[in-house]
C-alpha cells in the first residue's frame, strides 16, 4: 500500500515513453518520506484493471491518488473533446477523424477517454470507497480543461514539487494543518527555498519495469532566460537561470544510476534550451565523457547561440546529439525580431549548415516554423518552404504551422500558462472577434495573413510541400517492444526503403499495446498481487 498513487500516460500515444513530470514529482514525494508508486499508460487501463490497481495500493495509510492531465485529450469543460488521441496538446475540431479512431478501437472505455467525455465520476469515487479520507487531485499542464471534474479535492497548478509536499505534509500530520483552496497555486513555479532543484534527482523504482529499449525524459536545468512573445512556458525570463542547473556530479549519478538499474542509454533533455551557455555544455560534456557507456539523446536547441558561439557545435556531437528541434519559427528578419528571435536569416542559414557539415546524417535536425507573425506574409513563408525543399537543406525535418494564440480574456485560460501575445494580443496588433472565440485571432497589417483561418490554409499549404527526412533513429518508434525497431544501431543501417517497408508492416498502436502489457502492465499486476499475499 501506498501514500500516494499517480497515473499518467504515454507522453506520445502509441510509443512507450513516460510521463516525465509524474515521475519528477514521485521521486520528490519519495525523497520526503512518503511511499509512492506511479501507474503509466492511462489510455490502455480499462475499468476492472483500474479498480484492481486501487485494491492493490490504497491503504489506510493512503493520503492521495492524482491524475496528471498532461497527456489527457485536448478538451473544453462541458464539450465533448475536439480530440480523444492521448498526448495530443490544443488540437482541434477537425481531428475529429482521429476522436473517432481512438473511440472504435480497444483504446475505448478508458481511464483516459472517461475524463476526456467528462464522465470520470465512476472512476473517481473508487478510491475513496476503499479509503474516504484520501484526497484526490489533478495537475499538470491541462488542468484548466478538466476543472469541471466534480469530485476533485484539488487542483494543483504548475510546477507540482513543493505545493505537493505542503498538502502532504498537512494531510499526515508532519506538517500543521493548513486549510488549501481547490485550486492550489502557491508555488506553481516551485520556487519556494525548501529545496534545491540542482541536487534533485528523478529516478525509478521496481514498480516502473524499465526497459532498456526506452528514452527516459531528464532536466539537466530547468527555465529558460530568453522571453520570447509567442512562448507559454511558465519559467521563461530568469534571471538566475544557473541555480536551476543541475551539480555535475547530480547528473553523473542519474545517468549512471539509470544506466546501472534499467540499461538506460537513450534520452530526451527536457531543458527549454539545452545550449544556453557554452558552460553548461562544458559541464554536460565533462559528464559524458567519465560515463563508462554512451549516451544519445533529443533537445531543443537555439541556432542563433550556436552562431555566436560555434564551439558548441562539435560538443553535442561529442556528447551524443542524436535528434534536435530549432525552434526557428521565420526567416523573416523583422518577424523575428518581433518575437524575440532576432538574429537575421542569412546567419542562421549559415549556422545550420555548420551544424549539418559537423553532425552528418546521423543527427536528425527537425524544426518548426510559424505562420501568422506580425509583418510576415505568405510570399516570405512560400520561400520558407523553398528553402526547405531544397535537396541539401540542413534541415531534416521542417514543420509549417499556424500562429497559436489564446485569448488571455476567455475564462478557459484562467489557470493556463500564458503568453506574451496571449495576455496582450491587442497590444501586438492581433484580436478576438466574437463571443467565446479563444483560438481564432484575426489581425490587420501590411501583410496577406489576416486571420489565424488565412495562416491555418497557408501553413497547410506549404507544409505539404516540404518532405519529411526518413529518421531511421527515432526514439519514439525504438521504445516499442519490436526485435529491430527497438535496435536503433540495426535501423540506421538499413536504406531507407528497408525502414520504411518495416514501418509499414507494424500497427504502431496494437504494438504500443502488446508492448505496455507484456513489459509492463502484466509484471507490474504480478508485483502489486504478489506483495498483497504478504501483507
Ligand atoms: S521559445 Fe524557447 S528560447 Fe524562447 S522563451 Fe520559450 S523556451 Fe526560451
Amino acid at each position: 500500500m501506498f501514500n500516494v498513487i499517480l497515473f499518467t500516460d504515454t507522453a506520445e500515444f502509441a510509443t512507450k515513453t513516460r510521463g516525465y513530470g509524474t515521475h519528477r514529482l514521485a521521486s520528490h514525494i519519495r525523497h520526503n518520506g512518503y511511499s509512492c508508486i506511479v501507474i503509466d499508460f492511462a489510455s490502455v487501463i480499462d475499468y476492472n484493471t483500474y479498480k484492481e490497481i486501487l485494491d492493490l495500493t490504497v491503504g489506510p495509510e493512503t493520503l492521495m491518488v492524482g491524475y496528471a492531465t498532461n497527456w489527457m485529450p485536448f478538451r473544453l469543460p462541458g464539450e465533448e473533446p475536439h480530440t480523444m488521441e492521448p498526448g495530443r496538446n490544443g488540437r482541434r475540431k477537425s481531428d475529429a477523424e482521429q476522436f473517432d479512431q481512438l473511440e472504435n478501437s480497444r483504446y475505448k472505455g478508458t481511464l483516459v477517454t472517461a475524463f476526456a467525455h467528462g464522465d470520470a465520476d465512476v472512476w473517481m469515487e473508487y478510491p475513496k470507497s476503499l479509503n474516504p479520507k484520501l484526497k484526490l487531485v489533478l495537475g499538470g499542464n491541462k488542468i484548466n480543461m478538466y476543472l469541471d471534474s466534480k469530485l476533485t479535492d484539488h487542483f494543483i497548478m504548475g510546477y507540482a514539487e513543493t505545493m505537493t509536499i505542503d498538502l502532504l505534509d498537512s494531510l499526515s500530520g508532519k506538517g500543521k494543518k493548513r486549510l488549501f483552496n481547490r485550486i492550489i497555486d502557491h508555488d506553481h513555479k516551485a520556487q519556494a527555498p525548501v529545496w534545491d532543484f540542482r541536487e534533485s534527482k528523478t529516478t525509478y523504482t521496481e514498480y516502473d519495469f524499465i526497459t532498456p529499449q526506452e528514452a527516459l525524459s531528464l532536466e539537466i536545468g530547468r527555465g529558460c532566460r530568453f522571453k520570447c512573445t509567442y512562448c507559454p512556458y511558465p519559467l521563461i525570463g530568469m534571471k538566475n537561470v544557473e541555480d536551476y542547473l543541475k551539480y555535475e556530479n547530480v547528473l553523473r549519478e542519474e545517468l549512471l544510476d539509470n544506466y546501472n538499474r534499467w540499461g538506460t542509454t537513450r534520452y530526451y533533455f527536457m531543458d527549454d534550451t539545452f545550449n544556453d551557455t557554452v558552460e553548461k555544455l562544458q559541464m554536460v560534456l565533462n559528464v559524458t565523457r567519465s560515463l563508462p557507456f554512451k549516451i544519445s539523446f533529443w533537445c531543443y536547441l537555439r541556432v542563433d547561440l550556436l552562431a555566436i558561439h560555434p564551439e558548441m557545435i562539435p560538443m553535442l556531437k561529442e556528447m551524443g546529439l542524436a535528434q534536435c528541434y530549432f525552434g526557428i519559427e521565420t526567416f523573416h528578419d523583422k518577424a523575428g525580431r518581433a518575437i524575440g528571435k532576432g538574429m537575421n536569416a542569412k546567419r542562421k542559414k549559415e549556422t545550420l549548415k555548420k551544424c549539418k557539415e559537423c553532425w552528418g546524417d546521423s543527427v536528425s535536425i527537425q524544426s518548426g516554423f510559424i505562420v501568422g507573425l506580425p509583418f510576415e506574409s505568405s510570399d516570405s513563408i512560400a520561400e520558407t518552404a523553398a528553402y526547405l525543399r531544397e535537396p541539401d537543406c540542413p534541415i531534416d525535418i521542417g514543420w509549417i504551422f499556424p500562429l497559436n494564440i489564446a485569448n488571455g480574456d476567455h475564462p478557459i485560460t484562467n489557470h493556463m500558462y500564458l503568453s506574451e501575445f496571449d495576455r496582450n494580443y491587442k497590444e501586438h496588433g492581433y484580436r478576438f472577434d466574437g463571443e467565446g472565440n479563444f483560438l481564432e485571432w484575426s489581425k490587420t497589417d501590411d501583410t496577406d495573413i489576416d486571420s489565424f483561418k488565412t495562416a491555418e490554409a497557408v501553413a497547410g499549404k506549404n507544409d505539404v510541400t516540404v518532405s519529411k527526412r526518413i529518421y531511421k533513429g527515432d526514439f519514439y518508434k525504438a521504445s516499442l517492444n519490436h526485435p529491430i525497431l527497438s535496435n536503433r544501431e540495426l535501423t540506421m543501417s538499413m536504406t531507407d526503403q528497408e525502414y520504411m517497408d518495416l514501418i509499414n508492416s507494424i500497427d504502431q498502436s496494437e504494438l504500443f499495446y502488446e508492448t505496455v502489457m507484456e513489459q509492463y502492465f502484466k509484471p507490474l499486476m504480478n508485483k502489486l498481487r504478489e506483495n498483497n499475499k504478504h501483507v
